[in-house]
């Protein structure tokens, strides 16, 4: 599958930071993760710390899967809102699964201080307007229902909302607890740390075939090399379908665009901005002074019709980034599209294939895809480690 088209910015600003061989001889690990985007990068960084010895396949240069199209807005905010996710898996494990994304932000702060940079980590409220009247008072009910689950977050009404922002919606809810971060960079760095604590990592190796023994699996790779493992985390993000034989996520095609940089902070605060609407208009700022925006997502994932539609699709964004925030001049630099996935409740999947298998699957569908990644590698490393997570059934693949 094709995941992404056009020019995607995180790896044009980064280039090839690391780069890792193909695997050419057989291996042994005690766990083998398929997929170095960020999933398998924040896996193989715990797996290691750990103490687990790990083997890290990918078909492609490391990253350069979704990771590298990933706006990389750092929020709790599920594409579901709490109040939606309440009725459809109960109070307790809805309000579970958006603190545990809160608690995602707090770890991948953690995570880049430990780094050789901070992989444009910033601290970013998350800026949530209604898009029309009937959604604010949907607004309404999410901030009574946010704040009764613990989370910080006060609602604007359509005058403060222009008056900070100048933003015309009938209002918004903000919250202190978002970030945003370079994701093409922290994946990089994260495989290459593991890679130096005795991670083996081999890209540009694709996983035709995994055959379950009774005490590990063996995976036939394009290159005829096999990797033998008692554990395989499956970390291939939208092309998990060969190791789940069925399909979990409806794919789409999502489109973004970076802009020249801006010179000055764009809007109060910089924060992540994202709106009631589905499909939903969504922007940020970067570390150099750019400003993303990403959205326009078609309801197909057709990686030619994508192509055909890349140029439309970033006329559209710019005319509504106009129309949201007035003020601004833009100029775009680069503009691409890539392969999304969204779940009927927009929770991941995140665990074993049937009970106590030992096949994993680490799939973060769903616009905060990174955050549900940071629980993946947590959860599944403690499953590994014999304590599995009682978490983790919010997130079941049988659910
Ligand atoms: C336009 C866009 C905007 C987004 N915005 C956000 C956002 O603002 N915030 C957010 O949190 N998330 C966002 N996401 C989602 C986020 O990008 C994804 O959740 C995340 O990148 C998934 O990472 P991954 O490592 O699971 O997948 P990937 O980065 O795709 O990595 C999977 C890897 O598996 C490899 N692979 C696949 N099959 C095989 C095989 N058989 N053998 C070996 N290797 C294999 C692939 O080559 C790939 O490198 C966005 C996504 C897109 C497309």
């Amino acid at each position: 599958m094709d995941l992404r088209s056009g020019r995607a910015f995180w790896p044009l600003t980064n280039g090839l930071m690391h780069t890792y061989p193909p695997l050419h001889a057989d291996e042994r690990a005690d766990v083998l993760v398929i997929g170095a985007g960020i999933t398998g990068a924040l896996l193989a960084d715990a797996l290691r710390a750990a103490g687990f010895d790990t083997v890290v396949l990918d078909r492609r240069d490391a990253a350069t899967g979704s990771t590298s199209a990933s706006t990389a807005l750092l929020q709790y905010e599920i594409d579901t809102n709490l109040v939606d996710l309440i009725p459809m898996i109960g109070q307790s494990g809805a309000e579970r699964a958006y603190q545990l994304c809160r608690d995602s932000i707090d770890a991948i702060r953690a995570l880049t201080a430990t780094l050789p940079d901070d992989c444009g980590f910033k601290e970013r409220g998350s800026l949530y307007y209604a898009s029309n009247r009937k959604d604010a008072r949907v607004l309404e009910r999410e901030r009574a229902a946010r704040q009764a689950a613990g989370l910080k977050v006060d609602l604007l009404d359509h005058r403060d909302l222009k008056a900070r922002y100048g933003i015309s919606a009938p209002n918004a809810l903000f919250s202190p607890d978002g970030a945003e971060v370079d994701p093409y960079r922290l994946a990089q760095h994260l495989l290459w740390r593991a890679q130096e604590r005795g991670a083996r990592v081999y890209d540009r190796t694709t996983v035709e075939r995994l055959d379950e023994g009774r005490t590990d699996f063996t995976a036939h790779t394009d290159r005829g090399a096999k990797v033998h493992a008692k554990y395989v985390i499956v970390a291939t993000g939208y092309e998990a379908e060969t190791f789940l034989g069925r399909r979990l996520a409806q794919l789409k095609n999502s489109y973004a665009l970076a802009t020249e940089p801006v010179g000055r902070e764009p809007w109060t605060g910089a924060c992540l901005i994202w709106e009631t609407a589905r499909p939903y208009l969504y922007a940020r700022t970067t570390a150099d002074g750019r400003v993303v925006v990403g959205g326009e997502d078609d309801p197909f994932n057709s990686p030619a019709k994508r192509e055909r539609s890349l140029p439309a699709k970033q006329r559209r964004l710019e005319r509504k980034l106009e129309r949201l925030l007035p003020d601004l001049e833009l100029e775009v630099a680069f503009a691409w599209a890539g392969t999304f996935g969204e779940t009927k409740d927009g929770l991941a999947y995140i665990g074993p294939k049937t009970t106590g298998s030992r096949l994993l699957f680490a799939l973060g569908y769903g616009g905060n895809g990174i955050t549900y990644s940071v629980q993946a590698a947590r959860m599944l490393t403690a499953y590994v480690q014999g304590r599995p997570d009682p978490d983790m059934e919010i997130f079941s693949l049988n659910r």
